[in-house]
């Protein structure tokens, strides 16, 4: 081999880098379980708290070299606390699926039945079963029921679980565990409705807030700890607009067995440079969080009437269409969900497709799936409001309904692009939103 391919190597791997940010600046980012984080966050997990340890808990740690890494960790889980009014926070899950592991772990054994939203429901492959290579199966052993869904309602159907429930009793499959919240989340779940119910069971009752964490921060969606929920888990990075990372919240008496689960069940390091990130973008959702999350909502409302008005079957009609940040779209009129999203991305909108309910029993699946899913907190950091969405959905129109070359909407869209380059609802903003920064 040449001499030189070890730098050639170093040398593409930048070059890719700075092309992503390049084209992410020219891009309309519609991944829902995606954001742009402040320069503050970007900041912080660039720091030396990345290549430290820190096991244990603050103040108890098992190495030295960790003052100020505990400072920032009391810091991290005070605010994880005030935002979210619970009693007891873990900053240290470092993903949503760890933290749902995290939760498995504490109130759950290998063999107990856990009741959880399928995929084409919602649900998330941490909830899923072994035989789909689920989190919850395959790692923990847990054995899975469905909620039993309303399409139409576009949610858990309350009146047929609580049927399903008595039946699963009877079989002598009781639940241990029910698991609300999902991936596909267009209106809250039925937590309320149904706590009491569950609890009756001795159920524990979990949230997975992943996409939904920086609605609920705003005050928006729903409000899962005081709704019945006893634990709530999450994602930093979906609608909270955080570094990647996870979160577990609860009231003290679950604070000792989620505390054993993550360390040392789960983490060794549990990449302090992003619970530094995290901290930071928890004191932002505090300060900004409710605006932001009005705006969300505002424009995914608006996106979604605007597709519909466009001629696109949008999921969810009955009811509005969204009360998140998402909005799903049925895409069989012009071909699958995989050839929509290949479309699209010609055009820089980057979209994903998107398994709806009724496309396993068509035969589905998740490489040509019905739908496509959109989000919009990415686009609201950025500043966008309610005209801009409307402009978004006629360029979708454009390449998927009038089938125009996306070459010709890449030029549009380019250009359209140009005036949203800061990140909006932080303290800081001097960084462009996919600036790169050069340290070498
Ligand atoms: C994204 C997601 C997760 C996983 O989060 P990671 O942070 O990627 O591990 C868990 N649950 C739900 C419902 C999700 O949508």
């Amino acid at each position: 081999m040449a001499k030189s391919s070890n730098k050639e190597s170093y040398n593409k791997i930048f070059s890719n880098l700075k092309e992503h940010h390049k084209w992410f600046e020219n891009s309309i980012p519609l991944i829902a379980s995606e954001n742009v984080p402040s320069p503050a966050v970007r900041e912080a997990i660039t720091s030396d708290f990345g290549n430290r340890y820190a096991e244990g808990w603050p103040g108890e740690r098992v190495y030295a070299g960790c003052v100020y890494i505990d400072e920032v960790e009391f810091e991290c889980m005070k605010l994880a606390k005030k935002l979210y009014k619970a009693k007891f926070a873990d900053v240290r899950p470092i993903s949503g699926v760890v933290a749902n592991l995290a939760v498995y772990s504490a109130f759950t054994n290998p063999g107990d039945v856990m009741l959880a939203p399928s995929i084409p429901a919602g649900g998330h492959i941490s909830h899923g079963k072994k035989e789909h290579s689920g989190t919850a199966g395959l790692v923990h052993g847990l054995e899975i029921e469905f909620y039993p869904f309303d399409a139409e309602e576009m949610t858990i159907d309350v009146e047929k679980t609580k049927q399903k429930v008595e039946e699963l009793k009877k079989a002598g499959n009781l639940p241990k565990m029910a698991m609300f919240g999902g991936s596909l989340f267009l209106f809250p779940h039925p937590v309320k409705e149904l706590a009491d119910f569950l609890k009756s069971f001795d159920m524990h009752i979990n949230y997975d807030a992943a996409h939904v964490a920086g609605l609920i921060a705003g005050g928006r969606f729903q409000d899962p700890l005081r709704e019945g929920a006893d634990t709530m888990t999450m994602s930093t990075h979906k609608t909270l607009f955080g570094p990647q990372g996870g979160l577990v919240l609860g009231s003290e008496k679950h604070e000792d067995p989620i505390k054993k689960a993550t360390f040392p069940g789960l983490t060794s390091s549990h990449h302090i440079h992003h619970m530094a990130g995290k901290a930071v973008a928890f004191a932002e959702a505090l300060e900004f969080g409710k605006d932001y999350a009005d705006q969300v909502i505002k424009n995914a409302k608006v996106f979604a009437e605007s597709l519909n008005d466009a001629g696109f079957k949008v999921l969810g009609e009955k009811r509005g269409f969204t009360e998140s940040h998402q909005i799903a779209v049925n895409v069989l009129d012009y071909s699958d969900g995989g050839k929509v999203e290949a479309d699209l991305e010609k055009a820089n909108i980057i979209v994903n497709r998107q398994l709806i309910p009724g496309d396993i029993k068509a035969g589905r699946n998740y490489f040509h799936p019905g739908g496509i899913r959109l989000g919009v907190s990415e686009i609201t950091r950025l500043g966008m409001k309610q005209n801009e969405m409307k402009e978004i959905a006629s360029y979708i129109k454009e390449v998927i309904i009038d089938k125009k070359d996306p070459k010709k909407i890449l030029t549009k869209v380019k250009s359209f692009r140009k005036n949203y380059q800061k990140v909006h609802y932080c303290f800081d903003k001097k960084l462009g939103a996919y600036e790169y920064v050069k340290l070498r």
